[in-house]
């Protein structure tokens, strides 16, 4: 287990689709390692998730974790520690709405991006064991942003308005207040 280095914005491997984790393969030392290291990154850099593209591995492996508080991410409501492995996340509903994100691949910039209210994440945890739910809400953005990247896309893909890209300093500035009252109502709507 060990904290990697986050490969950023310019590095073709976050723009290469990842591929699947064989049937064979899940159980084995590497990508074991690798999702112990998937999570061990994302907590030292306090994400909300983290794929493997961004430690420079092309596989469909991602976690997603949000700890109270998280320092990067205050307004977040808490995720559990969900380990994604070759996942499939689709609309349930027709519902969408902006949300202002982030990547730690992207270092200091936010932009807004239109999400999927609600999804259907269909994976198979870090055992080999299928899973099979709904996530709704800032939590579903989450979930579609780190199945994004495993096919080469990023946020600034989905930015419809390049005028809403700012630096991290702009953002807590100007917009950090109006976004987190739109996250109180998603998270008082939807629970997550
Ligand atoms: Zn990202």
């Amino acid at each position: 287990m060990s904290v990697r280095e986050i490969v950023t914005l310019g590095d073709p491997v976050l723009r290469a689709p990842a591929r699947p984790v064989e049937a064979g393969e899940l159980a084995g030392a590497a990508v074991q390692g690798l999702i112990d290291d998937l999570i061990d990154t994302r907590r030292a850099a306090h994400g909300a998730g983290l794929a493997a593209p961004q430690v420079g591995e092309g596989l469909r492996v991602a976690v997603v974790e949000v700890e109270p508080g998280n320092p990067r991410y205050p307004y977040k409501p808490p995720v559990a520690l969900t380990v994604l492995v070759n996942p499939q996340v689709e609309p349930a509903g027709e519902e969408t709405w902006e949300v202002d994100e982030g990547c730690l691949s992207v270092p200091g910039l936010r932009g807004t991006v239109r999400r999927w209210v609600t999804v259907r994440v269909r994976y198979l945890d870090r055992h080999g064991i299928p899973q099979d739910e709904l996530r709704r809400g800032v939590t579903a953005g989450t979930f579609q942003h780190e199945a994004d990247h495993l096919d080469g896309v990023l946020f600034l893909d989905r930015v419809s308005d390049p005028g809403s890209l700012a630096t991290a300093e702009q953002w807590e500035r100007r917009r950090r207040a109006g976004f987190e009252e739109r996250v109180r109502e998603m998270v008082a709507r939807t629970g997550s």
